[in-house]
């Protein structure tokens, strides 16, 4: 049984929970160690990873189990909404850094049908600090009103916007100084959109990626 089964099916109190954290990482260590001895040797040499992965901070999402990967396969940048704006020093740091530094040949932005994040950008209560992040996201509906107005299941309707809000943040991407200036240099960096079913763990290709600045729009393309 994993730490997480057991925080889960046990709710023993938030003590437990903490311990169970340290006991799940003796194990990871014992049960990568078996099968390999050298395996921390060599993953502390250092990291050579092909892509960056911006998803969503939910806890259901890891970029590494839902793509079969290991550490040093996918560097990682997660905020609530896979949101991408380019006044977010964040982001833009661990994008300049992944595509200048690490030179990743795939940027992902990988959102996910149930976001809460969503859902509450497409209705009218207040949480607090994040209604302001989250109104990047009504600019997105904002953005597709007119179909999104016209889907009546409310389901339907935020399951559209999880897919539009991921489209949306892929040209955020496309449209950064960082994206276009590499486009610039190089001709193997892509961008792309994903949408994790977390009923089914499957991952939907929303067929947006882009490889060059051609359709940026002319106010967004940088000399
Ligand atoms: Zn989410």
């Amino acid at each position: 049984m994993s730490a997480s089964e057991n925080i889960n099916s046990n709710g023993q109190g938030h003590q437990n929970t903490y311990q169970l954290l340290k006991e799940g990482n003796q194990k990871f260590v014992k049960e990568q160690k078996d099968i390999d001895p050298e395996y921390f040797t060599n993953l502390a040499k250092g990291q050579k990873p092909e892509v960056l992965w911006i998803g969503c901070s939910d806890s259901r999402v890891p970029a590494n189990q839902l793509t079969g990967t290991k550490p040093g396969d996918v560097f990682v940048h997660r905020n609530i909404a896979n949101v991408c704006v380019h006044s977010d020093m964040n982001m833009l740091s661990v994008l300049d850094y992944a595509v200048n530094v690490l030179k990743v040949k795939h940027v992902i932005v990988a959102g996910h049908y149930g976001c809460g994040g969503v859902a509450a950008a497409m209705g009218n209560q207040q949480y607090g600090l994040i209604d302001n992040w989250l109104r990047h996201i009504k600019d997105v509906y904002r953005l597709h009103s007119a179909e999104l107005d016209a889907i009546t299941d409310n389901d339907e309707r935020i399951k559209r916007l999880v897919e539009l809000n991921v489209v949306e943040q892929v040209n955020n991407l496309c449209k950064t100084t960082i994206i276009q200036n590499a486009w610039k240099q190089r001709t193997d960096l892509e961008v792309h959109g994903w949408i994790i079913d977390i009923s089914t763990g499957l991952i939907k290709d929303m067929e947006v990626s882009s490889s060059s600045s051609n359709n940026l729009g002319s106010v967004f393309t940088m000399s």
